[in-house]
């Protein structure tokens, strides 16, 4: 619920409504304006109409939020979240470049990868070491020794790094080296896991559930942001549907409607979203076109040799080409990106 004050309210007239708030055991957001105060109440809206705001008489008016997701709606919040990891700022003028191998393999690796992708323009470093796998027979990453390779590359290059959780009993584990969480496509809905880390304040990289409606993927950030921690980014990377021809539908008409209807960053996965090399370039230019804050891309300096999705990571000559062309698009959309030019 969104309480709007009377413009010639004053700070004891919202402090009466915040008392109210408190009262019923809910918090109040404090949301001052230039010309009037607005506070937000969120929780059981029943217990919020018991409360009678609207007689008060320097209460304007009382907006119900409609929509389910109330932290993470635009109409809660007008200007755009921008989610920080390390001095990376995701959300603003510029179209952050994310990029990685899919696993983590081994330290040299991850190293030659990190190295290539931070001179072709990436900002933050991606890669594998807890892998969510299909098969139980597949890949499963290395696990521990991954994320101590993924802290050699970062301490090589200074790059941030995120890495998937697939776990809450990893929260301490992965917590303690990442800078932000990755939360996989098949842990879209785990809500245990969405809670956990929204109990901390790491910046959190959401994938879209493969089925997931926007509303029910904007309940997902509510969960992360519900628990404290406002640091959520939202990540196309397709859907389930009955077009087989690629290995998922990458839904780019969601990044525009996400952009109105939440604050967060919005970014594309074009790795995942086609699982197609060749298609990986034109669905990240029609991304940025689309509005995206950010591009995550599998690249492996052999892909011909990954041990997890080799047919659609980029190499290391082919992203710094494709970065080259992304800047093109971000300065057409009056937005920056960076390239190794
Ligand atoms: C990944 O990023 O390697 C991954 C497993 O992604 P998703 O959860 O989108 O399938
Ligand atoms: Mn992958």
């Amino acid at each position: 619920m969104i309480i709007v004050l009377k413009s010639n309210a004053s700070e004891s007239d919202a402090q009466i409504v915040r008392d109210k708030i408190t009262e019923i055991g809910l918090e109040p957001l404090y949301l001052p304006g230039e010309e009037k105060i607005v506070i937000g109440a969120i929780g059981d809206e029943r217990k919020l109409e018991k409360l009678e705001l609207k007689s008060l008489s320097f209460v304007e008016r009382v907006v119900p939020i409609l929509k389910p997701y109330q932290l993470c709606n635009r109409e809660f919040k007008k200007d755009n979240t921008i989610v920080k990891v390390k001095d990376v700022a995701i959300g603003g003028k510029e179209v952050i470049h994310i990029a990685g191998p899919c696993s983590v393999e081994s330290e040299e690796q991850i190293i030659k990868t990190a190295i290539a992708v931070k001179k072709a323009g990436a900002k933050i470093l991606r890669g594998g070491a807890f892998k969510p796998r299909t098969s139980p027979y597949a890949f499963q990453g290395l696990e521990e020794e991954g994320l101590k390779f993924l802290d050699q590359a970062r301490k090589e290059t200074g790059l941030p790094i995120v890495t998937e959780i697939v776990s809450e009993y990893h929260l301490d584990l992965v917590g303690k080296t990442t800078d932000m969480f990755q939360i996989g496509a098949r842990n879209a809905q785990n809500f245990r896991l969405l809670k956990a880390v929204g109990g901390t304040k790491i910046p959190v990289l959401l994938k879209r559930g493969p089925a997931s409606s926007l509303s029910e993927f904007l309940m997902a950030a509510e969960y992360i942001n519900s628990e404290g921690n406002p640091n959520v980014v939202l990540c196309e990377r397709g859907i389930k549907s009955f077009f087989t021809d690629t290995r998922n539908t990458f839904d780019l008409s969601i990044i525009p409607l996400l952009k109105k209807e939440t604050h967060l960053p919005v970014i594309a996965d074009p790795s995942h979203g086609t699982g197609v090399r060749d298609l990986v370039a034109p669905m990240s230019l029609a991304a940025i076109a689309a509005g995206a804050d950010g591009v995550i891309i599998e690249v492996h300096p052999e892909p011909e040799k990954a041990l997890s999705d080799g047919f659609q990571q980029l190499t290391p000559d082919n992203y710094a080409q494709l970065t080259g062309r992304m800047a093109l698009v971000a300065e057409s959309v009056q937005r920056f990106a960076t390239n190794s030019g």
